[in-house]
């Protein structure tokens, strides 16, 4: 059985089955995992690892769901798109719940919003598919006629992270399921029960079977689907290092990777100060700074060095780190320990190369499990130090030192993580000098690196990813042309 999160218990365990062809089931391995909670640290859940077999049946079903769907018109996919927002909605509390539960991220701060912005990946993808057409291109001659039309691409594995969930496995079913493909989504076992526990809205809203199913897993399953004949098209969330063993893995299949970030905030002389580190400070600590656009570097012009620095410090007394199911709390435990460890690392390398941790850099005491993590300023960050270098995922803001504009801009592009950029500045001209030589994705300017819109055309510059385009559902289709040759007596 599923639980339900208005049932969870405290001390209880569910035992949580996969989604695959429409169905339940426990599959066919004899295999399974054991999943304890960040916040708690209690066993919460079990859920069974798939075999080949059951993989195989996914495959099988999503092809069989495909076939099914390519003659319904965009409306009658579009309609389906919009029974499922609309009993999306009703689920939202009781499936916060278990994210907060099972993620760490806060109840009342973000998961509600999380859940509840999920949903709306549907709502855009059903409005979007209506008009959403091919074009007539012109002939060399008169007889002939030539258009296109966009095909779904097929059956797409979609290998998505922990630190969203529900979010980032709708990103690709919403836009996947309203042009007609058949959508495998592989989340990690430990954050799987949310997602599960949104499937039933799947099934309630008539989803063809076998049109979406759910097979958490660890990277070997994940493998099992990149490397599967069945398999059209990858959709991959994640690390950098295992994207690219993805690419290299997956042949010809289609794919929209999207990878890690390295996003600096650039602070300039004239910029405003106190709402530069509020939001500096937001997209350090928003989910625990386990974000691809979360601020993982401050770059601060000398000038205002100073001042950034104490409305930083006043900023972050806002910070409260505590039970994710307290309503006063807007900071949760870090999701998992080797994200704790990487944060312990980068704090000590910081240490040793000589910069001044300003507050937090620790593990905060008193907590029911070691993943609570300080709230962390470091001041005088060496750009060599791995906190700058890498993407730190955790709730760390280092400030970094630059003498101009100029240097400013160099320092922001020594990265090969250009996913999303912060620059403030009262300075329209500036706005715009810096936004054409940052080399990211994304530029925002006067506001957070974790600014985010589910339409927004989202992807790195300098490696990080593919990313998505202005029209997301057009990433999943093929362009079909047809050319028609009429009589040449009329
Ligand atoms: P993180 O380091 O943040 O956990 P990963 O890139 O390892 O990020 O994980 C993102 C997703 O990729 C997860 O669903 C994970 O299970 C999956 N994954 C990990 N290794 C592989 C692999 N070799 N092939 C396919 N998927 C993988």
């Amino acid at each position: 059985m599923n639980g339900s999160a208005s049932g969870y218990i405290s001390g209880m365990t569910t035992d949580l089955k996969l989604f695959i062809a429409g169905e339940w089931t426990e599959g066919s391995g004899d295999d399974h995992y054991e999943v304890r909670s960040p916040v708690s640290g209690e066993h919460i859940y079990n859920v069974p690892k798939a075999s080949q077999a059951d993989i195989d049946h996914a495959v099988m079903a999503a092809r069989e769901a495909t076939e099914q769907m390519r003659h319904w018109t965009a409306f009658e996919r579009a309609e389906l798109c919009l029974r499922i927002y609309e009993l999306w909605q009703t689920r939202v509390e009781d499936v916060a719940r278990i994210l907060t539960l099972e993620q760490g991220k806060p109840y009342a701060a973000e998961s509600i919003d999380d859940i509840a912005e999920s949903g709306d990946y549907f709502q855009i993808a059903a409005e979007d598919v209506k008009r959403f057409s091919g074009e007539l291109i012109p002939t060399t001659e008169r007889h002939r006629r030539m258009f296109t039309v966009h095909r779904p691409v097929g059956v797409w594995a979609a290998i998505t992270p922990w630190n969203f969930p529900v979010m980032i496995p709708m990103e690709y079913v919403g836009p996947g399921l309203a042009t007609g493909n058949s959508i495998i989504v592989k989340p990690p076992e430990f954050t799987s029960w949310a997602l599960l526990e949104m499937a039933k809205v799947f099934e309630e809203a008539g989803v063809p079977k076998g049109a979406i199913s759910v097979i958490p897993g660890a990277g070997d399953i994940g493998e099992a689907l990149v490397t599967h004949d069945g398999i059209d098209a990858i959709g991959f969330t994640g690390s950098s290092a295992t994207g690219k063993r993805i690419v290299s893995q997956m042949g010809l299949k289609r794919s929209i990777m999207e990878m890690s970030g390295n996003g600096p905030t650039i602070v300039t002389s004239d910029a405003d100060i106190k709402k530069a580190a509020e939001a500096a400070v937001y997209g350090a600590y928003y989910n625990a700074g386990q974000v691809c656009c979360a601020t993982e570097r401050v770059i601060v012009v000398d000038d205002v060095h100073d001042d950034f620095v104490e409305a930083t410090l006043k900023s972050a007394q806002e910070v409260r780190l505590g039970d994710p199911f307290d309503d006063n709390t807007n900071m949760g435990p870090l999701n998992n320990s080797p994200t704790a460890d990487k944060m312990d690392r980068h704090v000590a390398d910081a240490r040793e190369r000589g910069a001044e941790i300003l507050m937090g850099g620790g593990r905060a005491k008193g907590h029911p499990t070691d993943l609570y993590y300080e709230f962390t300023v470091i001041d005088r960050v060496p750009e060599d130090a791995q906190v700058s270098q890498e993407e730190s995922f955790g709730p760390v803001l280092p400030i970094l030192s630059a003498r101009d504009d100029s240097d400013a801009v160099a320092v922001a592009n020594r990265t090969h993580l250009g996913l999303q950029a912060a620059v403030f500045t009262n300075d329209l001209s500036k706005a715009f000098w810096y936004a054409d030589r940052i080399r990211s994705g994304t530029v925002v300017v006067n506001d957070s690196t974790d600014f985010w819109e589910t339409f927004q055309p989202f992807g790195g510059a300098a490696g990080t990813d593919t990313g998505w385009g202005r029209q997301r559902i057009e990433e999943f289709t093929d362009l079909q042309t047809i050319v028609f040759s009429l009589r040449e007596d009329m």
